[in-house]
Formats: C-alpha cells, sequence, structure tokens
C-alpha cells in the first residue's frame, strides 16, 4: 500500500504492456533506426535457444527430485502429521525414566531448539511443560539425509510428535531436565508449526528479569551477549513466557494455594459461595472502585465479597468461603498491588470468642504453607533456581502461628529505633516500609517468615469492624503477614444492626445510601456473631517464594498501566 493511503497504481514498467508502450515511435525526430531484418532473425533464434535452455533445466532438476524422492527411504517418517499415521499412546516427561532405556516412545513437545550439526546429524530440545529432554536425529537407513535436514530445520516452538528409541548419552546433557537420557528420533512429524520470527525465545526468559523494569523497558544484552528480557517485554508475550520452565513452576504453586485454600474450607464444614461481582453501589465505601455502564445506570464491579459474605452468615450459611476476583481501583503502581487479584474469603460464625475464628485462620496458613513445602516441592526448587535471594520460606517450629498484638508491634519498631509517634497516637496504620522492618526483627527474634498481629486500632479499620468491648480504641480485628508484607485482614464483624448504623456514621458511611439498606436489612432479622478474612493469592504465591514483584505470580496481571493480554 503506498504511503499516502491511495490504492497502488502499477508504475509503467509493471504493467503487462510496459515493453510497448515504453518503446519509443519508430517514426519522428530522435528515434533510434529500425534493426535490420538480420539483426531480427538473429534475436528471435537466440530467444527460442534460451527458451528451450531453459525448458531442459527445468526437466533435468524435476527429474532430480524425483528421483531424490523416490530414494528417500525416510518418505512417511516425517512431515506433517498424516492423518493415517496412528494415534499411538504418548509418554510424558515426567513419567520417562532409565527404564525405558532401549525402548520406544513416543512423545508430544515444543521444540525449544534445533540445530543441524552436519548432513547426517542433527538434534532437537524438545520441551513439554518446561521439561527438557534432548532428541538426536542420523542419517542411516530408513533415516534419510533429506529427514535430518528437515527436522534441523524445524521452526522453533513448534509443536511435534517425535517417535525414538530412548538411549544413555555418552555424557549427560546438561542443558536438559532429563540430562540422563536422549530419545533417538525414528519418526518426526509437525503438529502445529511455530512462526519463524518469534517476538521472544523462551529460552532468554528462562533467565529472571532485571528487578528495576516494572515500568520501563529496553533491549538489553547480559555479560555473554545474550538478550535480556525485561518483565515488561515478558507480560506482552505472556503466553511465550508461560512456557518457561519457572512460570510452569509458579503456575502450580497459584493452583496448589487455591487447592489447599478450598481443601482445608471444605474439610472444615464450610460452604463454597459465589457471589456477585457486579453491584449497585461500592461494596465498602470509598474509591477505590471501578464504576462500569450497567443499562441506562451505573454498576460498579465488586472490591471484595465482604457485604456478601455476611449476608451469607445472615442467611444462616453458617461458614462460607469463596475463591474469586476482587477489583481494586487503586493507583498504586508498586511491586505488590493490583488492579484485580485473586481473593481467598472466609466467612464463619463463633460462638464465644472471635480468637476462635482467629485460630481457625491460623491454623488454615499454617496448612496451606507446610503442604505446599511437601506437595510442591519440585517446583518449589525450581522456582528457586532463578530467585534463590528470599530463601526458603521460614515457618514457626511448633507448627503454631506467632500471634502478637498490634501493639507489641509497635514497641519492637520503636525498640529498633523506628519513629513509631503517629502509629502510637492510632491515627495512621503501619506504613509498608515499617511492616517490611517488623518483619526483619520477628525473622531474626522468632525465626518465622509468617505472623499475625491482633488487636489493631478501631480507627484505621473499616466501619463493620467490631471494637474490643474491653477497650474500644483498639478492635477485634487482625492482619497476617509473610516475610514482612500483609497477606490477609479480616476481624471479628459487628452483628448488632444500631451499632452498626451507629459505626457508619462515625466512619462517614450515610446508612441510608444505596446499597447498604440491604445490607442492613440482613442484620434486622438478626445476625449471629461471626469474624473473617480476605486473603490475597497472588500476595501468598509472591511472598511464599519471595518473588520480587505480583506480576510474577498472576497469569495475566492488571495494573493501571497494563490491560493486555
Ligand atoms: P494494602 O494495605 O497492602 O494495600 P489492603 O489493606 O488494602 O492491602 P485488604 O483490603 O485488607 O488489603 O485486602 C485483603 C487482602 O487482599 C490483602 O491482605 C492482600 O493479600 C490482598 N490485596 C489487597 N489489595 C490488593 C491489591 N491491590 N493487589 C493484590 N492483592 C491485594
Amino acid at each position: 500500500m503506498a504511503d499516502s493511503g491511495l490504492p497502488h497504481r502499477p508504475k509503467p514498467e509493471e504493467t503487462p504492456e510496459a515493453g510497448a508502450q515504453a518503446a519509443p515511435a519508430a517514426t519522428g525526430e530522435g528515434a533510434p533506426a529500425a534493426p535490420s531484418k538480420n539483426a531480427l532473425k538473429k534475436a528471435a533464434k537466440e530467444k527460442a535457444k534460451a527458451e528451450k535452455a531453459a525448458q531442459r533445466a527445468a526437466q533435468q532438476q524435476a527429474q532430480q527430485q524425483a528421483a531424490q524422492e523416490a530414494v528417500d527411504t525416510a518418505k512417511g517418517l516425517y512431515g506433517r502429521l498424516p492423518d493415517s499415521e496412528d494415534l499411538a499412546p504418548v509418554t510424558n516427561f515426567s513419567q520417562l525414566s532409565e527404564e525405558h532405556y532401549e525402548k520406544e516412545v513416543t512423545v508430544v513437545a515444543r521444540v525449544d531448539n534445533a540445530r543441524s550439526q552436519s548432513a547426517k546429524l542433527a538434534f532437537l530440545m524438545l520441551r513439554q511443560q518446561g521439561q527438557k529432554v534432548q532428541a538426536v536425529i542420523a542419517a542411516a537407513e530408513p533415516i534419510s539425509r533429506q529427514m535430518v535436514k528437515w527436522a534441523g530445520g524445524i521452526n522453533v516452538n513448534s509443536i511435534v510428535q517425535v517417535t525414538g528409541i530412548v538411549k544413555k548419552p555418552a555424557v549427560p546433557v546438561s542443558s536438559a531436565t532429563l540430562s540422563e537420557l536422549e530419545i533417538h528420533i525414528r519418526k518426526i512429524y509437525i503438529i502445529a508449526e511455530a512462526a519463524q520470527q518469534l517476538p521472544m525465545q523462551v529460552k532468554d526468559a528462562e533467565r529472571p528479569p532485571p528487578l528495576s523494569d516494572i515500568v520501563e523497558d529496553g533491549t538489553q544484552v547480559d555479560a555473554e551477549g545474550a538478550p535480556i528480557v525485561t518483565l515488561k517485554t515478558r507480560l506482552d508475550n505472556r503466553v511465550l513466557d508461560l512456557q518457561t520452565e519457572t512460570s510452569q513452576a509458579i503456575t502450580w504453586i497459584s493452583s496448589g494455594v487455591a487447592e489447599l485454600f478450598t481443601e482445608y474450607m471444605l474439610k472444615s464444614g464450610a460452604r463454597w459461595i459465589f457471589t456477585s461481582k457486579l453491584t449497585g453501589s461500592s461494596s465498602e465505601g470509598g474509591s477505590e472502585v471501578f464504576e462500569i455502564k450497567y443499562f441506562k445506570r451505573k454498576a460498579y464491579l465488586a472490591q471484595s465479597p465482604q457485604l456478601y459474605k455476611q449476608m451469607c452468615i445472615a442467611g444462616d450459611m453458617g461458614s462460607v468461603f469463596e475463591v474469586g476476583p476482587v477489583f481494586r481501583a487503586e493507583d498504586s503502581n508498586t511491586h505488590r498491588h493490583l488492579t484485580e487479584f485473586t481473593g481467598l474469603d472466609f466467612e464463619k460464625t463463633f460462638r464465644h470468642h472471635y480468637h476462635e475464628v482467629l485460630e481457625f485462620a491460623e491454623q488454615l496458613l499454617v496448612f496451606i504453607l507446610t503442604q505446599l513445602k511437601e506437595r510442591y516441592k519440585e517446583q518449589i526448587a525450581i522456582i528457586q533456581k532463578s530467585y534463590p535471594k528470599a530463601g526458603d520460606f521460614k515457618l514457626p517450629k511448633d507448627g503454631k502461628a506467632l500471634r502478637l498484638n498490634y501493639m507489641d508491634g509497635i514497641a519492637l519498631l520503636k525498640e529498633a529505633g523506628v519513629d513509631v509517634s503517629e502509629q502510637e497516637r492510632f491515627e495512621n496504620d503501619l506504613t509498608t516500609a515499617m511492616e517490611k522492618q517488623l518483619g526483619q526483627i520477628i525473622r531474626e527474634k522468632y525465626d518465622t517468615d509468617f505472623y499475625v498481629l491482633d488487636k489493631f486500632p478501631t480507627a484505621v479499620r473499616p466501619f463493620y469492624t467490631k471494637p474490643d468491648p474491653e477497650n474500644p480504641t483498639f478492635s477485634n480485628s487482625y492482619d497476617f503477614f509473610m516475610r514482612g508484607e500483609e497477606i490477609m485482614s479480616g476481624a471479628q464483624r459487628i452483628n448488632d444492626v444500631k451499632e452498626l448504623e451507629e459505626s457508619m456514621i462515625k466512619k462517614g458511611v450515610d446508612p441510608k445510601s444505596e446499597g447498604f439498606e440491604d445490607y442492613l436489612a440482613a442484620f434486622r432479622q438478626g445476625c449471629p456473631p461471626h469474624a473473617g478474612g480476605g486473603l490475597g493469592l497472588n500476595r501468598i504465591v509472591m511472598f511464599f517464594l519471595g518473588l520480587p514483584n505480583i506480576r510474577l505470580a498472576t497469569l495475566f496481571p492488571r495494573d493501571p498501566q497494563r490491560l493486555r493480554p
């Protein structure tokens, strides 16, 4: 297409008749003299001769190709996967072992790398869910040189089906995950071909991104000249990035956290609920809510299932939990904030004291974190190769969560010389820097990366939080921390409607405003005492693994800058 945006008009020499049109007129001033008859005859003869020669060459080439194909002893053993190919049972890389030596296997995998060593030998690195196995192809009947050449030229990332004999390599293949075996190819077919040029190579994304590139980007090269793939490039090309061994392992940990949370909840007798994410008013007051168009009126994306969880308790459901998206319209461009994250929420009734629920939540976290270590050992080891700095996550030795009061935390910070005067006046919550420092102090003093702070000042908590009846400056509320950063907020909730309305007014939330009538109505008809909490799955994964950025622990992260892919 022409730059002007106008349709392309062929240049004169591109038109079929160009020669005729461009030939100068035989008459008129300046026109060359007409060629002689003899010269014309000679030119025609030469043209015919050249045409014949070209015809002969083409014929010869076709014959040669046919002859080559006729002698291609590997015909049918490679190429596109034929419809007639038997669907041989496929072996996963995770099932492969030394027991397969000298046995034939069929695998389906991506080509991580393909290179021809010579006309008779090529190597392919195959990749399956981050795991790598080397495959070798050597020309020896029936494997032909043509087949070797074809295999060595397969586009990186194409998906292939390979049948071959498993052998012990002469020296372990250090670049493969399964270094003690290789597959000697007998058949290889392409199932899905990748483009020749990819925006990023999966092998380049195997190395961790530089730490300082959350927002900016730029092509960089490391000491060995290999490209450094920044976080932005990875996230822009997330599907390729998800194929790295590390991303594969991280997504397993996310899956594990959700699995263990639901397992613990269901075993406790809790009921899995699914609350609406479209609401007619902002759920907790405040401005951190996304407004959307809802036919002829406005609606909002739920910033937590808080009010609905409580309404379920009022609806006699006893103990409930949810795993679902949570939306926050916060313009926070930090390593730990997203505008959409996966919330793990629970709410349950208690009989005498909210500590019944707090203990339940502490045991929940100890269960999740210990079981992750047990069930996902391999994945954790893979991730630690890329992110070794944070080290193993330390759990309390006695299997019991460390619980301190908020004021104990303040005292520890004060002892360390931190200015906590605002916190002592109960005007502000702990800052992120204070939380991190407290995490350090607690790690050194108590040898744990997981701890709980109880009894936060009432002033820094939302309207539905129950103040401590014995000292209303503080509330029956708690936060959970991993490596010094918050992963859960929870509390006993006010269940008396009058007290709730008063608290709302005190906190500047109008009980008569739209959306709160339904909530308050739930309490007017009587609601048992209850407490609960909200956890961020992405944060648990991030801090458990010691990842430097929450985006690495999120499939398709959303933040103030990013709404794709
Ligand atoms: P923070 O002080 O870190 O912004 P918060 O006090 O706003 O968190 P809550 O509203 O209490 O957090 O939400 C409960 C949990 O949900 C948090 O402990 C955290 O695990 C997770 N969470 C909250 N906001 C975000 C966010 N923007 N991105 C990712 N996770 C979040």
